[in-house]
């Protein structure tokens, strides 16, 4: 059994084929899909898919650091509605996007140490995105001193250093399809850091793993991310699906 804890699957991208992508998920054995949330175009999209495919498919509640611009605290205000009218698995996916667009670097710190405390309060767990922020998003976290605060550095591409600073926070580490590319130092990098931090994902539809790198990922590629991970820390790949299973249920209480 194998869980994509990151996937759109809910966006436009998929709307010809969503329940063939079900079914292939099925077929490959990943038995559940995390969907993190982007902003208030795509919610609802989102709330449908878990509400079509309910024994699978659960969802998290937040805003998307690059949909973060003049109007986050509308944006928030949304997000903050939702989560008072029902359970979501996280928050997410939230944090730092570097990379992209800077104007409104000020306004995602804001509505990133915000949404840590919806998560607190709570007591579910975050979804970070760090593009080009890992060590900002580090030091923010530290001097936040959030109790209690636990959660994924989604897609998470740095050195073993940041992943070790990563889990003694209380956090582990999302691995995609970036670790099966050519020119990455990922598999290298995750060699000494202990299998109960690390989950799977695909970040579907973008990140697609070799030999579909180029195409529109899926979930059930995460097959072939959880075979390069086996081969980089040289276990067997049923170990790689118990353990990043039993970690994601954890992590997300569920
Ligand atoms: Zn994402």
């Amino acid at each position: 059994m194998l869980i994509d804890t990151h996937t759109h699957l809910y966006l436009p991208d998929f709307d010809e084929d969503r329940t063939d992508i079900m079914d292939r998920c099925e077929k490959t054995g990943v038995k559940r899909v995390y969907l993190p949330a982007i902003d208030s175009r795509t919610h609802e999209s989102m709330l449908k898919m878990e509400l079509e495919f309910p024994e699978m498919v659960y969802s998290m509640m937040g805003l998307h650091p690059c949909s973060v611009k003049e109007n986050f605290e509308e944006e928030l205000a949304i997000c903050e509605k939702y989560l008072g009218d029902r359970k979501f698995v996280a928050i997410g996916e939230i944090g730092i996007d570097l990379f992209w667009d800077k104007t409104f670097v000020e306004e995602q710190k804001i509505a990133l140490i915000r949404q840590c405390n919806w998560a607190r309060d709570l007591d579910i767990p975050v979804v970070i995105h760090s593009r080009e922020s890992m060590d900002l998003i580090i030091q923010i976290l530290k001097k936040e001193r959030i109790q209690g605060l636990t959660g994924i550095f989604h897609c998470f591409t740095g050195s073993t250093e940041q992943a070790m600073e990563a889990i003694k926070l209380g956090f582990n580490l999302g691995i995609g399809g970036v670790l099966t590319y050519k020119n990455t130092k990922l598999g290298e990098h995750l060699i000494p850091v202990p299998m109960e931090h690390l989950v799977l994902e695909t970040d579907s539809p973008y990140l697609t793993p070799v030999p579909f790198r180029g195409k529109r990922n899926e979930s059930s590629y995460i097959r072939l991310v959880a075979e390069k991970l086996a081969q980089v820390k040289d276990i067997d790949i049923h170990d790689v699906e118990r353990i990043t299973t039993e970690n994601a249920l954890r992590i997300f209480k569920n």
